[in-house]
């Protein structure tokens, strides 16, 4: 059997031929053919309509982005705050290709492999929806019918991901109602922005951990704030240069300016930040000052004693 080789160029005219709109335009066999298989398929799908557009909607302050080579180019883009989500749609199929080899007159065949909107778009359900631990917050339906002029009880068309006995991929459509539906995943991203922001703040009380906040979670807070899931935004919201601009209170006690970000009082050892003072041990648990903390201080106040407590008896033990 003869080997072939396949030069750069070679490999250039087969990606090409992969969207080749014009099969008589090639002279390789090899090109020819894959320009004619992407010609039957485009008809076939457009034939049967399963080239659709699909709309997705993204309520997450992030953009969307699937890791999926040649066939996931697009960035949904992030939802703004005072928006009820962004729209974005995909229009075409993408079009990958899978190396058949050589046949028996050693003409090379690339078959051209087709994305359709519809299997790219539950692979975002997939991701965002289906999957243990998604975020959500991202719908899809199949056509490109304008989310705001859909009235109450009107149904859409969802493409899912499912399993077939043998483990196979395929994609399901599924009616639903289409302000159902949109709750729904917006119920699951408020869970998912909570869990998030509590995190963030379990962080920011941490100074080694305080990096970990940043501005993906910033974008969330603003969200929830928006929604009225949170009452007020967190402290590391605020812009760097506000706090800098801004001056701290006077001491409570004997009025003395203190520096920014002072945890007591350089003048008469007022407690300013208890938390912080009582995890770098300037104040015993129990201390008086104690009774200034809040509940969600409280609680964090609990966990470093048992930890604390925890180091002691594996000392003593
Ligand atoms: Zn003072």
């Amino acid at each position: 059997m003869a080997t072939v080789v396949i030069t750069p160029e070679m490999q250039r005219a087969n990606a090409e031929a992969l969207l080749g709109r014009d099969p008589g335009k090639y002279r390789d066999p090899g090109q020819r053919w894959t320009a004619k298989r992407y010609a039957e398929i485009q008809r076939l799908l457009k034939q049967t309509e399963a080239d659709t557009p699909v709309t997705i909607l993204n309520l997450n302050p992030f953009p969307l982005k699937i890791n999926g080579g040649v066939y996931f180019p697009d960035q949904v883009p992030p939802c703004m705050p005072g928006e009820p989500y962004a729209v974005y749609v995909i229009k075409q199929t993408r079009w990958g290709h899978r190396d058949l080899g050589c046949d028996s007159q050693n003409m090379m065949q690339m078959e051209p492999v087709p994305a359709i909107p519809l299997v790219l778009a539950a692979e975002y359900i997939r991701e965002f929806v289906q999957q243990e631990g998604g975020f959500g917050g991202v719908l899809c339906y199949v056509g490109t019918h304008d989310p705001r002029s859909f009235k109450k009880g009107a149904k859409i068309r969802i493409p899912e991901v499912a399993y077939n006995e043998q483990g196979e991929f395929y994609v399901e459509v599924r009616e639903r109602d289409f302000h159902e539906a949109l709750a729904a995943v917006r119920q699951k991203r408020n869970d998912s922005l909570l869990r998030r922001l509590q995190s963030a703040n379990a962080w920011h009380e941490n100074d080694s951990q305080r990096m970990n906040v940043n501005d993906a979670h910033r974008d969330m807070a603003r969200l929830a704030f928006h929604e009225g899931l949170i009452p007020e935004l967190p402290r590391w919201v605020m812009q760097s240069s506000t706090l800098m601009e801004k001056q701290p209170e006077p001491c409570p006690s004997c009025a003395s300016q203190p520096k920014a970000g002072a945890i007591l009082c350089v003048n008469c050892g007022h407690i300013f930040d208890v938390l912080a003072a009582y995890r770098n041990t300037r104040i015993a648990y129990g201390a008086v000052e104690m009774d200034r903390l809040t509940a969600e201080e409280w609680k964090v106040v609990h966990q470093i004693k048992t930890e604390r407590d925890k180091a002691k008896g594996k000392a003593g033990a």
